[in-house]
Order: C-alpha cells, then structure tokens, then sequence
C-alpha cells in the first residue's frame, strides 16, 4: 500500500493540490497547472537574462577598468604605508602603469596637477619624477 501513500502526500509544483493517484513521477494535478508552472519559469529565466545584460559592461570598459585597478595598485604599492613618496617615472612605467588613464584629475592653487586612480595620485615633478599622494575617498556609498 505504500504506492497509495506516497500518491496521497505529493503535491502539485506549481499551486501545491494533491497530484492525486497516478505514477509516482507526477508533478502536477492537472495539465493546467504543467503548463502554468512551465510558462512562470520560462518568464522567471527572460527576466533573470534580461537583468544580467543589464548590468554587464562592454569588453572595454571591463578592460579600462582593470587598467584603473592596475595603475592604482602599482600606486599603493609603490606608497606602502606611507603618505607620499617620490619616485622615478621610469620606474612606475617599468611596473605596466599607464598614465593615460586616471579617475579624476585636481589642481592645487599654485596650479599643480594631480592625477588620481581613485583615492591615490600623483604629480610630476622635476627629472621625470613621480611624487605619489593618497587622500581621504570621496566617494559615499
Ligand atoms: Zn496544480
């Protein structure tokens, strides 16, 4: 009699109805209910697909953003625990840094320019020399 047991206690996927008798496989209570749980999850899968193109990037903006976070790890590197240091040019452009790209760029009032890779910078300062700053983040989030 187990067969009648297990018939008794299974219960429809899709709106939770006793399945009834039948084969032991049987997920639904009626045809209805097959054809409404299979369509939920086929909009459930369009969604989540829709969702995930929405927040992927082009392959290069990935690729600008991992030249971001190459250049500002060469710059935490190169500043360890300190707050500023000097250094040669050569020498960061020997590590892969690229100077063209930056996230934001400051001027003090004497007119010297900072590039920073988020909260770290630098400025160029004489004989091709790098003075290398870190400044509290200005972002929130
Ligand atoms: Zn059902």
């Amino acid at each position: 009699m187990e067969e009648t047991l297990t018939a008794e206690t299974k219960k429809c996927v899709n709106c939770g109805a006793p399945v009834g008798a039948g084969r032991k496989d049987r997920q639904y209570c009626s045809d209805l209910c097959k054809t409404e749980y299979n369509n939920n999850k086929q909009a459930a899968k369009r969604r989540k697909e829709k969702n995930t193109q929405e927040v992927s990037v082009p392959d290069f903006v990935s690729g600008i953003n991992a030249i971001l976070l190459n250049n500002r790890r060469i710059l935490d590197e190169c500043l360890g625990e300190g707050e500023k240091c000097t250094l040669k040019k050569r020498d960061v452009d020997g590590r892969g840094f690229r100077f063209k790209f930056f996230t934001s760029c400051d001027s003090t009032t004497t007119g010297v320019e900072y590039y920073f890779c988020y909260d770290l910078g630098y400025k160029i300062v004489e004989e091709e020399r790098l003075v290398i700053v870190r400044r509290p983040r200005e972002a929130t989030y």
